[in-house]
C-alpha cells in the first residue's frame, strides 16, 4: 500500500503515548481499517528519511504473535507508522475495563508475547525493549499480538532525545544502566503478568504497612516515561528537572514520600513481587513469575526456556476459548 495522509480517514482516537498518538483509520483507496501512529520527530529530514528506511524491516515481520505493519511515511514534522488494528485494545485498558484476568488467559497472553519475542530476535535479532500491557494487542479472534518494538535504531534515538525512556517496567539492569538483552523484555513480561492477574500495577502496596505505596499507580501511571534522561551533556540541567519532576509525582500523606527514583530503587534493591495472595493462583504461576523476575539476567530464563514451562504447556493443553474470552468485552 502506498499511504498518505489524504487516504486515510478518521475514525477513532485510540490513544496517547510518549511519542505520539495513535489513531484508528480507514485507508479509503483499500478499505482496509488500520491504526496509525503519529510520532513527532524532532530530527533532521536526513534524520527521518534514515527511521523510514529501517522502518521497513517491519514488512519482513511475519508472525501471528506480531503485529503486521502496513507502512511508514513522513508527514512533516511527524513520521506516520500504520499498523494493523488490534480491534479489542492493548491490555491495559482491557483489564482497567473488566478487572484482573483469568490466570489461563494470562498464561495465554505469556505465551504469545513470548513467542513474538523468540521470532523478533531469532529472525530479525530484534529486541523489543518496550514490554508493558499497552504493547500487548488483543483482537476479535482472540489472538494476542506486541507491537511497538524498536527496529529503528535511529527512531529510539531521537524519541529518547525529546522524551527518554525509562519506564516503571524497566529491569533492575536496565535501571544501573547495562545494556538492553533479551532477558529485560523478560523481566518487563514478568511485571506485565502480574498487573493483568492482579488487576493492578505489582508496585502499588508491595509493603504490608506501606500503604502509602497503594496510591502510587494512580500518581504515577504506569508505563509512561519518566524524567530520567540517557543523554549525557544535558545531564546538569536535567538533574534540576529531575528534581522538580520527582517532587510533582511525590506522594503526600502519612508523612512519607515517594518519588520516582525511590521507586526505581525499590526495583534494584527489594524482592521482586509476586503473585499474592499465593492461595489464589497456580503454584505454577508463580513459579514461572519467579523465572522471569530473577534480578540477575545470567538466572533469569530466556524466551525460549519460558515457553516450554509447564504453566504455558497445561495451560495450551486445557486450550482456554480465547475467542469466547474476547467476545466478552
Ligand atoms: P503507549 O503504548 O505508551 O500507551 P502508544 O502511543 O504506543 O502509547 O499507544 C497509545 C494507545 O493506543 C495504546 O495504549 C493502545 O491502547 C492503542 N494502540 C496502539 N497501537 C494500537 C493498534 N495497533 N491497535 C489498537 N490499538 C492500539
Ligand atoms: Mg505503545
Amino acid at each position: 500500500l502506498d499511504l498518505r495522509d489524504e487516504d486515510l480517514e478518521e475514525l477513532q482516537e485510540l490513544g496517547q503515548g510518549n511519542g505520539g498518538s495513535v489513531k484508528k483509520v480507514r485507508h479509503i483507496p483499500s478499505g482496509v481499517v488500520m491504526a496509525k501512529k503519529i510520532v513527532l520527530i524532532d530530527a533532521k529530514p536526513a534524520v527521518r528519511k534514515q527511521i523510514l528506511r529501517e522502518l521497513q524491516i517491519m514488512y519482513n515481520c511475519h508472525s501471528e504473535y506480531i503485529i503486521s505493519f502496513h507502512g511508514a511515511y513522513i508527514s512533516d514534522p511527524n513520521i506516520c507508522i500504520c499498523m494493523e488494528f488490534g480491534d479489542k485494545g492493548s491490555f491495559d485498558g482491557i483489564y482497567k475495563k473488566i478487572g484482573a484476568i483469568d490466570i489461563d488467559v494470562v498464561a495465554i497472553v505469556a505465551m504469545s508475547v513470548l513467542e513474538g519475542l523468540i521470532y523478533l530476535y531469532d529472525v530479525h535479532r530484534i529486541i523489543h525493549r518496550d514490554i508493558k500491557p499497552s504493547n500487548i494487542l488483543c483482537n476479535s479472534k482472540g489472538q494476542v499480538k506486541i507491537c511497538d518494538f524498536g527496529v529503528s535504531g535511529e527512531l529510539i534515538n531521537s524519541i529518547a532525545d525529546t522524551f527518554v525512556g525509562t519506564s516503571t517496567y524497566m529491569s533492575p539492569e536496565r535501571i544501573q544502566g547495562a545494556q538492553y538483552t533479551v532477558k529485560s523484555d523478560v523481566w518487563s513480561l514478568g511485571i506485565s503478568l502480574i498487573e493483568l492477574a492482579l488487576g493492578r500495577f505489582p508496585f502499588a502496596d508491595s509493603e504490608s504497612d506501606d500503604s502509602d505505596l497503594s496510591d502510587l499507580e494512580h500518581t504515577l501511571s504506569p508505563g509512561r516515561p519518566i524524567s530520567m534522561s540517557a543523554k549525557r551533556q544535558a545531564k546538569e540541567d536535567k538533574k534540576k528537572k529531575d528534581r522538580r519532576k520527582s517532587k510533582g509525582v511525590s506522594l503526600q500523606g502519612g508523612g512519607m514520600t515517594m518519588s520516582i527514583l525511590e521507586l526505581l530503587q525499590h526495583i534494584v534493591n527489594e524482592p521482586a513481587p509476586r503473585l499474592t495472595p499465593e492461595d489464589r493462583y497456580p503454584v505454577e504461576s508463580n513459579n514461572f513469575i519467579e523465572a522471569c523476575l530473577y534480578k540477575d539476567p545470567e538466572v533469569r530464563k530466556a524466551p525460549k526456556e519460558l515457553v516450554a514451562h509447564a504453566w504455558i504447556q497445561e495451560t495450551l493443553d486445557s486450550r482456554p476459548d480465547m475467542e469466547t474470552w474476547a467476545s466478552t468485552f
